[in-house]
């Protein structure tokens, strides 16, 4: 079955011109793209959408650093999206991420990791919802 997860390409990947290399291998390993918008976060939003993290300790760092410079949200859209993306990012840690992900070939530490991607099909829900009206995906 088909499903979509949400992407983020983060502050650091964004700065470093990391987007086509991104965009590209998400096209070479079969998502398609559905939805795509670049974005400067707002503290709020950042600490909205990261609220679960509410209460651990980077999470001031985190929300920071996520609004440090503008974003790619995108809504990445194959059969089992959501744990292909997951495998496709890497551990969150680059250091500790496979060979060929793109937290390995593009982050350069456990918070500056260059990707998000939503872990769950509730949490994909939530975060697509969180950036895209249903109008905005194609
Ligand atoms: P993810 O699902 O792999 O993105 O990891 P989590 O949901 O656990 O964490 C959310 C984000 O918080 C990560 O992608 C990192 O940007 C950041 N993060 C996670 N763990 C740490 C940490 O120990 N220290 C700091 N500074 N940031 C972290």
């Amino acid at each position: 079955m088909l499903e979509r997860t949400l992407a983020i390409i983060k502050p650091d990947a964004f700065r470093k011109n990391h987007l086509g290399a991104i965009l590209a291998r998400y096209e070479h390993e079969g998502f398609r793209i559905c939805a795509g918008k670049i974005k400067f976060l707002s503290l709020r939003e950042a600490e909205g959408f990261y609220h679960v993290h509410r209460e651990r300790p980077f999470f001031a760092s985190l929300t920071q650093f996520m609004i440090s410079g503008p974003v790619m949200t995108l809504v990445l859209e194959k059969k089992n999206a959501i744990t292909d993306h997951r495998t496709l990012m890497g551990a969150t840690d680059p250091a500790k991420a496979e060979p060929n992900s793109l937290r390995k070939l593009y982050g350069a530490s456990i918070e500056e990791n260059a990707i998000h991607g939503s872990d769950s099909p509730e949490t994909a829900r939530f975060e697509i919802a969180y950036f895209f009206p249903a109008s905005e995906i194609f």
